[in-house]
């Protein structure tokens, strides 16, 4: 569904990234992957993805704090590979406090990445994509771009502020042919939740088991993770003919967590 088609996704080294670059790559697209991570095991993915699916892999460290980098990182994939037709903005991290002890140095870092990285990737993609008269931005977003949770000040924030800036994409390109979509899902089993578990247990005062069941999945009515799979695949979806009339939209995949 997607040869010829280029596709770069932020923060694809892990988890949510990974999935999403590899089901590209499975529709036939090139893909670069970004993020990091030990240059072994990148590699690995990097050569692995090229010889499973039969596309051209490329792989760029591009830090998602350094706007210079990102602009290098835009300007090498359309050197390479013309257009980017596929944006996937997905880097993002966590850090988990209560707002008057929030040290600002992780404030800044994840406005950053979670947020201002996708206005410094987007800026540099869209005039490409403006002429091609075809484009897919596609934001993870997360429930917290709908909802709050107490102790996640920087990341609720940046994650509403990425509502905001899709919707807002989207209205500027609408008759482009690109659309501006986010994916907002629950919890999803990945290294970032994982690694969140043990300050929740300091901040709450919990055990592992209880900070899954009371905390993680206590707002997700169906008591499962989101896989990354299926965050994956409805990337795929928004980048199908069938996905074309979607634009601007926050796609929640969060086990009805905000139905509540
Ligand atoms: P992850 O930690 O597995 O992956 C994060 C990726 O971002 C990694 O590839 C990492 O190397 C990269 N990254 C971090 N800092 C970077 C930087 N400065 N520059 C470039 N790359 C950087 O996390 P994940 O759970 O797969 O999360 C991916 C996205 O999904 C994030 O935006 C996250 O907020 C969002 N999300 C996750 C969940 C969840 O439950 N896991 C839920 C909703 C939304």
């Amino acid at each position: 569904m997607l040869k010829n088609k280029t596709a770069l996704v932020t923060g694809s080294t892990s988890g949510i990234g990974l999935a999403y670059a590899r089901a590209l790559a499975a529709e036939g697209a090139n893909v670069i992957i970004n993020g990091f991570g030990d240059a072994d095991a990148i590699e690995k993915e990097r050569s692995g993805i090229e010889a499973e699916f039969g596309v051209a892999c490329r792989y760029s460290g591009a830090d998602m704090t350094k706007p210079d980098e990102i602009a290098a990182m835009i300007a090498d994939a359309e050197t390479e590979f013309g257009a980017l037709d596929i944006l996937v903005n997905n880097a993002g991290i966590q850090y988990v406090s209560p707002v008057d002890e929030f040290p600002v140095a992780k404030w800044d870092q994840i406005i950053a990445i979670n947020l201002s990285s996708a206005f410094h990737t987007i800026r540099a993609a869209l005039p490409a994509m403006k002429k091609k008269g075809w484009g897919r931005i596609i934001n993870t977003a997360s429930a917290h771009a709908l909802v709050a949770s107490p102790y996640k000040a920087a990341y609720v924030a940046a994650k509403h502020g990425i509502a905001g800036l899709t919707k807002t994409v989207a209205l500027e390109v609408a008759e482009a042919g690109i659309t501006v979509n986010a994916i907002c899902p629950g919890y999803v089993w990945t290294p970032l939740v994982e690694a969140q578990i043990p300050d929740t247990m300091k901040a709450r005062n919990m055990s592992e088991e209880e900070v899954k069941k009371d905390v993680l999945l206590a707002a997700q009515p169906t008591k499962k993770f989101v896989t990354v799979d299926q965050v994956a695949a409805m990337a795929i979806f928004l980048c199908s003919d069938a996905g074309s009339s979607i634009t601007g939209s926050l796609m929640s995949m969060d086990g009805g967590w905000t139905a509540q």
